[in-house]
């Protein structure tokens, strides 16, 4: 659109340069899956009152030839615009499904699915076919939903979540408390776990009065009887405050960073409660 002659004129070259990087990015992706550009890492969950590491969740890593590493933040609302998401999603399932086998039994897998992705009739039998392709048990696996898959909220939604639910997969509302509606969405579907959005955990040390958000969504979850997860704690400070509040379980580089599946077992073995 034209906002008057003088400003398109300035403003032209600039937008189309960055159209182009756009399209550029769009065509490499196309090609990424089958060049093996993408990768899986890891980042686990440590269960506080046991101390063991009760799952990790996946984070999908783009190497770019030419760009290097590049950002999920970066690549995945294009490939939901334009519908890449769908066998890149595929791929994550399939590929967290394996490498979770390798982990020991009591350890669940975390996917991260879009809402374009939970849109596309393909998701559950996706999901079967990956369970049943790698052998990992149902109740191994958590699929991460943010509200965007809820804000379209229909008897759709619903019945895949509850197809979820009925096959033995776990579902988990991930950044919450960030939404137009995070308490809604609790009413609507009986999630397994909520992971509490990571500026919440940034409060506990920074605000006056920031731990109560984190203590009124861990008692939510306790009279729910549902695991909650405090994302991104990266101090031993974090980590008290997070006990006294209550929390089940925790994620963030206090535990460990995401990493490569071959550096998991190792971080299994040294699983502690950090001090
Ligand atoms: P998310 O699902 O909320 O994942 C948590 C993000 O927080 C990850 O960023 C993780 O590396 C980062 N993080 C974890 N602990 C800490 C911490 O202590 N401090 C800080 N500053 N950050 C921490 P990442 O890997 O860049 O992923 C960003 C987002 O991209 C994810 O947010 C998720 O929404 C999306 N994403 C990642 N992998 C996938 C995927 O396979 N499929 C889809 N659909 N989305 C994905
Ligand atoms: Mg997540
Ligand atoms: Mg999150
Ligand atoms: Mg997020």
């Amino acid at each position: 659109k034209l906002d008057g002659r003088g400003t398109h004129r300035f403003f032209e070259p600039e937008m189309d340069a960055r159209m182009q990087a756009r399209r550029k990015l769009e065509l490499d992706m196309r090609q990424a899956l089958a060049r093996r550009e993408f990768q899986l890492h890891y980042q686990p969950q440590l269960q506080r009152q046991s101390g063991a590491l009760s799952g990790c969740e996946a984070l999908i890593r783009w190497y770019h030839p030419e760009r290097g590493l590049v950002s999920p933040l970066d690549f995945i609302p294009l490939a939901e615009e334009i519908g890449l998401i769908v066998p890149i999603g595929e791929w994550v399932i399939r590929q967290a499904c394996r490498d979770a086998m390798t982990w020991p039994g009591h350890m669940s897998v975390a996917v991260n699915v879009s809402p374009a992705q939970f849109k596309s009739d393909r998701l559950v039998e996706t999901i079967i076919s990956a369970l049943a392709s790698s052998g990992l048990p149902a109740r191994r696996l958590e699929v991460e939903i943010t509200e965007g898959v809820l804000l379209q909220e229909n008897e759709r939604t619903l019945q895949t979540l509850h197809r979820l639910r009925e096959l033995g997969v776990r579902v988990s509302m991930d950044d919450f408390g960030t939404g137009y509606s995070s308490l809604s969405y609790l009413r609507s579907f009986p999630f397994d776990k909520i992971k509490i959005d990571r500026s919440f955990v940034k409060d506990l040390t920074s605000k006056p009065d920031g731990e109560a958000i984190i203590r009124a969504i861990a008692g939510l979850g306790k009279s729910l009887g549902t695991t909650t997860v405090a994302e991104g704690v990266e101090t031993s400070e974090q980590m008290q405050r997070i006990r006294l509040e209550g929390c089940t379980d925790v994620q963030g580089y206090l535990i460990s960073k995401p990493v490569p599946n071959d550096e998991i077992l190792t971080l299994v073995s040294r699983a502690r409660i950090p001090a």
